[in-house]
Parts: C-alpha cells; sequence; structure tokens
C-alpha cells in the first residue's frame, strides 16, 4: 500500500514536499485553507519583488539621460495597473502550481487542517469535516507578519507589509519601522516610487546581521536617495490620526509621515494545529522544533517552511519540503545529503542588490578561522559601465590552504543572479581556481567573479 502522506499548508514548503513525495510514489493530500502557492506568491516574495520591479523602471526612467536618451518626463505610477499587474503574476504562478500538483496526482482539499491525533487529520471545509489517516504528516502553515501590543494597523495610514500591495495611496512620506531585509525592500520600493522615507534602525547599522561593508553600501544609497535614518532608537507607539502618523521612539524623538509601515518579524501560524493533540512540541516562539531530517519530536510528522524556525526563506522551504519527500519515502540513507542552512543563498532586492552566501568575513574573524578574502569593484567592469552603474562589489572567501570557496557576498546589479556561481561553489565545494579557470562570457558582470577568484 502506498504510502498516504497528509500536508498542512500550500506555499513553498508544501508544495514542494507534496510534488516530491507524489513523484516518489506517496499518495499525497494537500490541504490549504486559502490559496495554493500560500504567503510566498500573495503577500511576500512575489509581490514584493513586482513591485520591487516596477520601482526598478521607474528610476531607470529617470536615469535614461545616462543611456544617451532625452529626459523625457519619467512615468507616472498607475496603482490600479500595478494591483492587476500583481494579481496576473499571483494567478499565472498558482496556475501553474496547481497543474503540477495535480500531473502528479496530489489530491488537494481547500479548508483547514489540524492534527486530531498523531495519525489523523482533519479538515474543515465549506462542505463539512473530513478526517484523514495518515503515515506521515507534515505541517508547512507558515508565518504572519508580528503586529506589537502598542499598533494597530488600520491598512489605510498604519499597514503591515500584506497591506502594501499596493496601499490605498502612494504615500508621501512613509516611516518604515524595522530595517531587517523586508524593512530595507520596503524603503527602496516606495523611495523609488517617489515617497520620502524615514526609517527606523533599532541598532546602529541597517541589516545588523550583515557583513558591515554590505549594510554601508546600502546606507550610503539610502542617504543618497535622501531617506532619513532614525539610528538606535526603537518604536514604541503610533499616533495615527486624519492627518498622518508619528511613530514615538523609545529615545525620544518621534518621526511624522503621512503613512507607517511595520517590518518587525513574523510569528509563525502554529495555533489551533493540534500539536499538543498528537504530542508535537512546540517552541516557546510557536515554531516546531525540527531535527536535520525535518522530523519533530514524533517522527513520523515533520514541519518546514517558516514554522519550523529555520531560515524564514522560501527557497529554504522547499528545499526542506523536498528532503523531507525523500525521508517519508525512506530514500534518505542512499546518497542523502542534509540540509545545510549555512549554505542558503540569500538576496535583499534593493538598489544596489546585496547577496550573500556561506561564511561571512565577519563570523570568520569572530571564530578566529584563517580565510583568504579577495574583493573586486564593480567600476573596473566593462559591463557595469555599460549598465551605467558601477556601484558595489563582488567579495570571495576561501580557505587560504586549499583554495576551497567557504562563503561570498555581492553587492550591485544582479547581484541576486550572480551569486549562484558562489553558491554552487560552496555547497560542491569548488576552489577558487575553478572560478578562474571558467571561460565566462564577455562583456558581463559575471566577469568580476572570476577576477575575485583570482
Ligand atoms: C515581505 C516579504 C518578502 C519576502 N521575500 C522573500 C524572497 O524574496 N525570497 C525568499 O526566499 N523568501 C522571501 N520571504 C520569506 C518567504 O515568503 C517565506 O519564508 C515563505 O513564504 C515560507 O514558506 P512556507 O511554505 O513556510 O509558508 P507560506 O508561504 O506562508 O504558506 C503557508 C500556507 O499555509 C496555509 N495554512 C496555514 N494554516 C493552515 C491550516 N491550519 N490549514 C490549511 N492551510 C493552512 C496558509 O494559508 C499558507 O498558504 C519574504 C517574506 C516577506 C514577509
Amino acid at each position: 500500500m502506498a504510502v498516504r502522506f497528509v500536508i498542512v499548508g500550500g506555499g513553498p514548503a508544501g508544495n514542494s514536499a507534496a510534488t516530491h513525495a507524489a513523484r516518489l510514489g506517496a499518495e499525497v493530500t494537500l490541504i490549504e485553507r486559502d490559496v495554493i502557492g500560500g504567503a510566498a506568491h500573495l503577500w511576500d516574495c512575489i509581490p514584493s519583488k513586482a513591485m520591487i520591479a516596477t520601482g526598478g523602471a521607474m528610476s531607470f526612467a529617470r536615469r535614461s539621460e545616462l543611456f544617451g536618451l532625452q529626459d523625457e518626463t519619467p512615468p507616472a505610477l498607475d496603482t490600479a495597473a500595478l494591483k492587476a499587474r500583481l494579481a496576473d503574476i499571483e494567478g499565472h504562478l498558482h496556475d501553474s502550481v496547481v497543474q503540477l500538483l495535480e500531473s502528479q496526482s496530489v489530491r488537494m482539499i481547500n479548508g483547514v487542517g489540524r492534527l486530531k491525533g498523531p495519525h489523523e487529520v482533519v479538515v474543515e471545509t465549506q462542505d463539512g469535516i473530513e478526517e484523514l489517516e495518515a503515515d506521515a504528516v507534515l505541517l508547512s502553515t507558515g508565518s504572519r507578519p508580528r503586529i506589537p501590543d502598542w499598533c494597530e494597523p488600520d491598512g489605510q495610514r498604519v499597514l503591515t507589509t500584506r497591506q502594501a500591495y499596493p496601499p490605498p495611496e502612494i504615500p508621501e512620506h512613509l516611516v518604515v519601522i524595522g530595517s531587517g531585509v523586508t524593512g530595507v525592500e520596503f524603503v527602496h520600493m516606495f523611495s523609488s516610487f517617489g515617497s520620502k522615507v524615514t526609517l527606523i534602525v533599532s541598532r546602529q547599522q541597517v541589516l545588523p546581521t550583515k557583513d558591515p561593508e554590505v549594510a554601508a553600501a546600502l546606507e550610503d544609497d539610502f542617504l543618497r536617495r535622501g531617506v532619513v535614518l532614525f539610528k538606535g532608537a526603537r518604536a514604541v507607539g503610533i499616533q495615527n490620526d486624519d492627518d498622518g502618523i508619528v511613530v514615538d521612539c523609545d529615545d525620544g524623538r518621534c518621526a511624522s509621515g503621512s503613512h507607517a509601515l511595520l517590518a518587525i518579524g513574523a510569528v509563525p501560524n502554529s495555533e489551533g494545529l493540534g500539536l499538543e493533540a498528537a504530542g508535537v512540541e512546540v517552541s516557546e516562539s510557536g515554531h516546531v522544533p525540527i531535527n536535520h531530517h525535518c522530523q519533530s519530536n514524533v517522527g513520523h510528522i515533520y514541519a518546514a517552511g517558516d514554522l519550523s524556525g529555520k531560515l524564514p526563506l522560501s527557497s529554504v522551504g522547499a528545499m526542506q519540503g523536498r528532503k523531507i519527500a525523500e525521508h517519508v519515502m525512506g530514500l534518505h540513507t542512499r546518497d542523502h545529503r542534509h540540509l545545510d542552512y549555512d549554505k542558503a543563498a540569500s538576496a535583499i532586492f534593493t538598489e544596489p542588490e546585496i547577496a550573500d552566501v556561506g561564511l561571512a568575513e565577519a563570523d570568520a574573524f569572530a571564530m578566529g578561522r584563517k580565510i583568504r578574502v579577495t574583493k573586486v569593484p564593480f567600476a573596473a567592469s566593462a559591463k557595469a559601465l555599460i549598465n551605467s552603474d558601477p556601484r558595489g562589489f563582488v567579495k570571495i572567501l576561501s580557505d587560504p590552504a586549499t583554495g576551497v570557496v567557504l562563503g561570498g557576498s555581492i553587492v550591485g546589479r544582479h547581484a541576486a543572479e550572480l551569486i549562484s556561481v558562489i553558491a554552487l561553489a560552496v555547497t560542491a565545494g569548488l576552489k577558487v581556481g575553478d572560478i578562474v579557470d571558467s571561460l565566462l562570457v564577455h562583456p558581463t558582470l559575471s566577469e568580476a567573479l572570476a577576477d575575485a577568484a583570482e
């Protein structure tokens, strides 16, 4: 009899597990309460990057004279057309994911799922309640924006990230609370649309967990664009009236604007999942702790994606889903490589774009580990000059004894695409010489990778 695999939550983690497990022969049921594709398609990765692309097109139009074009009036934003574009992209992605799941005979149920016991899952649908027996269960219910008790988003002037695609009106002056990846992407997005932006930065650097040199490059760009940085300040309250908002900070400063946007992290969707009924442990933060096979403390119940408390990235959730499918089908003994979260590439879609992978210079320094660091600025790249954008650099970290690539950071145009070369090198244990010896296309930005690997 086929393995009965029930998945609760149809975002990147759930979808990936479903397709892979079905391909490997499992009988898969995927329960999704909202839309297949998950928050990743509806609220997070996709609409944010689509809005950033629109902002990028506007910035490009503003810089058109750099390309030898006449400086005509730049285009104005059409929010209705933008909204339609976001819906269109989400619709296309949804259809292609559903087609893929259907092609693998995954049963999809639109409803709210929860555990009733270790091997029973209950689904509440519009038509009633269905009970499913499962040999293995995956919980991949994702997360939602964190809303502090001092703030009530109204979707008009005080927004969560989910209320910003696009907001009812483009803010004249947006105060962004939170300077992690999400916060800085929204700063970039709205300043490209022409909004004035103030950013509340709780530490002394934006992107507090990133390489200081990388964060400094972004801060320089923000300051050049007139973004006001409130460093070392924590928001503790928001006054919201018909004329605008004022964000109160713990150091006594106040940031006034027309709108405020909250970007202070996420909380996992673990309530109402029946975890106690199945004996599944949950952490104080609400995540389901997992081992290196993504198993919870109950061996046949897995957790993945944002619920698992590992790196909150779609790419990581999808890879966890693939590994879980292999484990559920008993394939982990053969040729199975554990997921190494330290080797996950990540990117920040600002201008300049930022991407990194593997060991960071500051971490190597903190560990007292000897490394070789080589860095090349894009100012020396022919393609960067052709693009009229010579900002940024490529930095590669390698083992001085063996030449093995340990990590790297890229700041500059297309950094999120270019990092894949360093990511491949880090995952496959390639050496700097392997990158140097690659015969690359000229003129391209990727030539800077080979130069940095010299
Ligand atoms: C603004 C923003 C931008 C981001 N951009 C990127 C990016 O560019 N790249 C990247 O890699 N990551 C990005 N992320 C992170 C990424 O969106 C998440 O890591 C990813 O969505 C997590 O995937 P998931 O499968 O765990 O959950 P989700 O995508 O959240 O999907 C979970 C699904 O479970 C469903 N669900 C919940 N409870 C139940 C239930 N009881 N029954 C049935 N269904 C249920 C939900 O409806 C949802 O559809 C971004 C995040 C934010 C906030």
